[in-house]
Formats: C-alpha cells, sequence, structure tokens
C-alpha cells in the first residue's frame, strides 16, 4: 500500500523503525525524524508539510539537469519494455551499452576512448583500483601495485573507495586502508597554508607526490588519484600552480593519472569535465553522479587507449558487476547527456551561469563571519572563521558552527551542506540567475541567524 498520504509523524516513526540512514548519527536523526522529501521540480524540492527548499547541493552533487525531466523517465520506461536487463559478461553486448560508451568515447578529453560500466562512484574506483595493478602485470611490472592519493580526498566508502580517500573518520571504522595505499597532503591553503602564498604552497603540496614516488620508488607505484576539485573535502580549490606540477610529476615517472571526476564531470566546473577546467591528461577518470543527473544509477571508469590495449591483451580481467552497462542506466543516462549538449546547459553554465553565481557567492564574503569565498564553476565553498586576517579556526569543536549554519540553512528552505565550518554548494546547472539571487539572501539570512546564534551561545 502507498504511504504518501500518511501524515509526517507517521512517516518519520516509520522512516526511524526501520531505515538505517548513510553517513547519520541514527539516534540523533530518529529523534528529531528526518524532513520527508516528497518531490521535486527544477531545481527546488517539495517536503511533506508543502514547504518548498532550494536545492543548493543538486541532491549529492548530481542533478545537473534539474528535477523533473519527463524524458528520463520516458527513455527509462522504453528501455525496460524492450530489454530490462541483460549481461555484458559472456561475450554479448546491447545497443545502450555500446552507444553509451561511444558518446561518452567522443565526450571526453584526450585518447579516454573506452568504458567500463560500474554501478555508482564507489564502484568505479574499485574497478580503477583493480585495473590499473592489473595493468602493471600485464604489462610485466607486477610490483607496481601502490596508489598514492591524498588526505581529506573522497572516492567513496567501499573498502576500496573509503581506502583511496582520505578522510580518517572513514578509516576509523573496518580496518582501511585497505594495502598499499597511500595518501600526501591537500592543497588546502585556507586551512594548511601558514605564512605561504597560495602558490608556492600549491607548488609544496604537488611536490609531496615526487618525495613520496622517490620514497617508496618508482617500481612500487601504480597510480595517483586525485578529485579535480576536492568536493566532499569542502570544495578545495587548489592552487593554480598544483596540477601542471602533478601532471609534470606523473609524466615524469610512469605513473597512471586517476582524475575522480564524479562530481566535477559533467559541467560541474564550467566545461564537460573538471580535467579540461584544471589542464590535465589523466589516463583513467571515474564517472558516476551527473553521468545520469543521478536519475538513475550508474558510474563509469574512462580509460586511455594505451591503458585499453593493455587490459584488453592480457589476461582476462576477472572483474564485473551484475549491473555493469545496465541497459536501462545507460539508456537514461545518454537521454541525460543528449540534453545536456543539445539544449546548451553545460556551455550556459560555463558561459551565463558560473560567472553570476560567483558574483553572488563572494558578495557573501563581506559578512562578518566569512574568511575565504572559492569557487570553481558551479561548486563553491564558504569558510567561516572567527578571525578572518588569522584564518583562525573557532575555539568550539569543529564542525559545530558549521551545523548551526546548516540547521539555519534548512529552516530558510535552502540546502546547503557543511563540512567542519565551511559550508559549500553546488546547484543544478540549470539554476537561473533569479534563483541565485534567492540562493545568495537565504544563504546570507541562515549567516545572520548563525552569526547571532553563535554569539548567543559564547562560541565567538
Ligand atoms: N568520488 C567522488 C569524488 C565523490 O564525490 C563520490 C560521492 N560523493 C564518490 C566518488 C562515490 O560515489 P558514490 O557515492 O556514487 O559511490
Amino acid at each position: 500500500m502507498p504511504l504518501n498520504h500518511l501524515p509526517t509523524a507517521e512517516l518519520q516513526a516509520l522512516d526511524a523503525a526501520h531505515h538505517l540512514h548513510p553517513f547519520t548519527d541514527g539516534d540523533a536523526l530518529n529523534a528529531k525524524g528526518a524532513r520527508i522529501i516528497t518531490g521535486a521540480k527544477g531545481v527546488f524540492l517539495t517536503d511533506s508539510e508543502g514547504q518548498e527548499i532550494l536545492d543548493g547541493m543538486a541532491g549529492l552533487w548530481c542533478v545537473n539537469i534539474g528535477y523533473g525531466r519527463r524524458e528520463l523517465a520516458e527513455a527509462a520506461a522504453r528501455q525496460m519494455q524492450e530489454l530490462p536487463f541483460y549481461n555484458t559478461f559472456f561475450q554479448t553486448s546491447h545497443v545502450p551499452a555500446i552507444e553509451l560508451a561511444a558518446r561518452l568515447a567522443e565526450l571526453c578529453p584526450g585518447d579516454l576512448n573506452h568504458a567500463f560500466f560500474n554501478g555508482s562512484g564507489s564502484d568505479s574506483n574499485d574497478t580503477n583500483l583493480r585495473m590499473v595493478r592489473h595493468y602493471w602485470a600485464a604489462k610485466g611490472k607486477p610490483g607496481k601495485t601502490v596508489v598514492i592519493s591524498r588526505w581529506n580526498g573522497y572516492h567513496g566508502s567501499t573498502m576500496g573507495g573509503g581506502s583511496l580517500g582520505g578522510m580518517k573518520g572513514i578509516h576509523k571504522q573496518g580496518g582501511l586502508p585497505i594495502p598499499d595505499i597511500t595518501h600526501i597532503n591537500q592543497p588546502d591553503w585556507w586551512s594548511e597554508g601558514g605564512d605561504m602564498t597560495p602558490e608556492d604552497f600549491g607548488l609544496m603540496r604537488a611536490q609531496e607526490l615526487e618525495a613520496k614516488i622517490l620514497d617508496l620508488g618508482e617500481d612500487r607505484v601504480a597510480a595517483f588519484i586525485a578529485e579535480p576539485v576536492q568536493g566532499a573535502g569542502g570544495v578545495i580549490v587548489p592552487p593554480a600552480t598544483y596540477w601542471p606540477e602533478i601532471q609534470r610529476i606523473c609524466d615524469r615517472y610512469e605513473i597512471l593519472l586517476i582524475a575522480d571526476e564524479v562530481i566535477t564531470g559533467f559541467g560541474r566546473t564550467g566545461k564537460w569535465f573538471g580535467s579540461q577546467t584544471m589542464g590535465i591528461r589523466p589516463d583513467i577518470m571515474t564517472l558516476a553522479k551527473g553521468l545520469s543527473s543521478g536519475y538513475i544509477p550508474i558510474g563509469a571508469s574512462m580509460v586511455s587507449d594505451e591503458v585499453a590495449r593493455t587490459i584488453n591483451s592480457a589476461d582476462e580481467f576477472a572483474h564485473g558487476y551484475t549491473y555493469s552497462g545496465h541497459p536501462v542506466a545507460a539508456a537514461v543516462a545518454l537521454e541525460n547527456l543528449r540534453i545536456l549538449d543539445e539544449e546548451g546547459i553545460v556551455e550556459r553554465a560555463g558561459s551565463e551561469i558560473a560567472p553570476y553565481l560567483a558574483e553572488a557567492w563572494e558578495s557573501l564574503g563581506d559578512h562578518p563571519m566569512v574568511g575565504e569565498t572559492r569557487i570553481a564553476g558551479l561548486m563553491g565553498s564558504l569558510a567561516m572563521t572567527p578571525d578572518r586576517e588569522r584564518r583562525a579556526k573557532f575555539a568550539a569543536k569543529e564542525g559545530t558552527v558549521g551545523l548551526i549554519c546548516r540547521e539555519r540553512c534548512f529552516a530558510n528552505n535552502l540546502v546547503m551542506r557543511h563540512v567542519g565550518d565551511r559550508m559549500i554548494i553546488s546547484p543544478p546547472l540549470v539554476i537561473s540567475h533569479g534563483e541565485i539571487d534567492l540562493l545568495a539572501e537565504r544563504a546570507r539570512r541562515a549567516l545572520d541567524e548563525t552569526f547571532e546564534e553563535v554569539k548567543a551561545k559564547g562560541l565567538w
């Protein structure tokens, strides 16, 4: 029996009784009850109390084309009737997987011409981890197994993805990281740059990669993985010196570069891919989220001609998921890519929406609680601080003020996420100028209310 008619409190009680939420303190949520989202259109969500909420996060950084596009539902329905499922394991293929792989080869930069399909971003990074080791073994260098990644990076929460990520809270649970994954420091100048200029700091953090390779020995290192712009870590836009130096190091040593574009792909940074925005040439790219605008789960590992040639010529790659290249997911992704392209959504995101959003976002920089504002295309962050000059942290436990601000945003019908005491946004690419004005207005109100609460609680 559908439960749509139930009052909010009853839905919350059932939710508390039977539903375990990801990345959530269960008891704390169950004590207050989850907000029940019932529908969505464009950039707005509706909840079970009839409130309209501006979604400044595009769901989980994924609903790039906005909510409510019937064409995607129709593509799914058509495909379900024609061929709801078939696998691609045993000498078979099907049109949606073939077409999507070919379309991605056209869209992706360089010679990233080959797709291995997965169910999500985490799955995709697990694929990458196994694939780079298989690749080096096939090239007669089985000792190259170590993957270098970064503290405070995020690459998913499976055993592989969570290990590649550099979130200590994730590592603490379940014995991560798994062997042969090691981390270097992140290029977060605001928090960790001290007295250095951002440029010098960016260079120094990139050179940690070289030091790590030399320390381990080039013959041990398989790959370096990083997000072009760290998302879940707090939208850390690296200094301009960072990525060119990383590229130089990957070129100099025999190291594969994996760009995790799960967030930065499909227009998020104002170009189709963050690698284009940052001017890098990855050998492998991780895709998910915006690939289907979150309408259906799908991920992909895009690999270069050279990687594909080596994998294809080696022994069978003993890896794959039941849902690798799922026909319905592929059909939805294809329709999403068609809309993003034909309606000029990615193009407009870069040329019109990103500059307008940057101005609105940066205007919050005059608020007494705001330190830096940073933005790359349509992903932005602002650091809250009691002392802008010293880039100081609040005396209260990190995240206390961020959480207050997130609650104030939610109460003002704006979804903004907090990472520590940073607030972050990543709205649908289809957000209009008027909706950006509304986002900035609600964000400022939430900051004002947070400021009052912080002072009242003696946290200032
Ligand atoms: N990589 C990055 C950069 C991500 O941001 C995420 C999800 N936030 C993932 C991987 C994991 O994707 P998923 O949640 O689909 O497993």
